[in-house]
């Protein structure tokens, strides 16, 4: 039986998710066992063309030339997968959105004549979307854990809760109610391990809303403990301002 083709695209990201392929090193040669990466321009030389069974997208779509190259990644693709944060709700580059358009871009380019970006979107915004690999970067052991079960032909493990219970789990401090920092471990979804507070950093919500997260509670519960009001909503801007939950806890305050 021949081995599922996978294909890894990018849009407009730093390319952290795809360096996490990569960084899968000491078991890269067991995957390469069970699929094939048959487009990967990062990594090989040379890139076979589709159709592929799995198409891995990293980035946020900021572009009409990435709208279209979405379009024709979800039509050579059985399993369309948004890989990261900036695929999954627009990540780090949606921070751009807050601001008008050409204040953003006259900060980085001289001459906006060549320049021509639009609002920063998740590729579900464009087109259907088959599963979600949240994070910044993507997480390995659940990008592996997806393949796996694509492989095996089995519903991937979700995780319904936030980033609170894996802290919970590992005894950390609540860096919240005992700093009183900025945290948004209560409505962001688990998956990380809890890894920023785990080492005393206050989560930034990268994986985006949990399920029923109650952004304007935490939003206003941050308020009565005297945190600033433009620095909550920047919290809940920084990662997945686009995603309903989000926006309303950057509004709540
Ligand atoms: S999700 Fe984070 S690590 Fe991945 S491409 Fe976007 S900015 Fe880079
Ligand atoms: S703790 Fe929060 S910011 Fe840190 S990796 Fe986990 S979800 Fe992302």
């Amino acid at each position: 039986m021949s081995k599922p083709r996978v294909a890894v695209y990018k849009m407009s990201s730093c390319a952290g998710c795809q360096l996490e392929i990569l960084n899968l090193e000491p078991i890269l040669l067991d995957l390469l066992g069970t699929v094939e990466l048959s487009y990967f321009v990062m990594a090989r030389r040379e890139n076979e063309p589709g159709p592929y069974d799995i198409g891995l997208v990293e980035g946020a779509i900021t572009c009409g030339e990435e709208i279209e190259r979405l379009k024709k990644a979800r039509q050579e693709c059985h399993l369309l997968v948004a890989l990261g944060s900036c695929a999954c709700y627009g990540g780090l580059p949606s921070i751009k959105n807050w601001q008008p358009q050409r204040v953003v871009e006259s900060r980085v380019y001289d001459n906006l004549a060549a320049i021509h970006s639009t609002t920063a979107y998740g590729i579900d915004y464009y087109v259907p979307v088959d599963a979600y690999l949240k994070g910044c970067p993507v997480s390995r052991e659940e990008l592996l854990d997806f393949i796996k079960s694509t492989l095996l032909g089995v519903r991937p493990y979700l995780r319904p809760h936030s980033v609170c219970v894996e802290c919970k789990l590992h005894e950390n401090v609540c860096l919240f109610v005992t700093d009183g920092a900025i945290c948004l471990g209560p409505v962001t979804t688990a998956g990380c391990g809890a890894l920023c507070p785990s080492r005393g950093k206050p989560c930034d919500g990268c994986r985006g809303p949990a399920n029923d997260a109650n952004t304007v509670s935490l939003a206003q519960t941050m308020v009565s403990y005297g945190l600033h009001h433009s620095d909550i909503a920047r919290y809940f801007r920084k990662f997945a301002g686009m995603t309903p939950e989000f926006s309303k806890g950057a509004e709540a305050v």
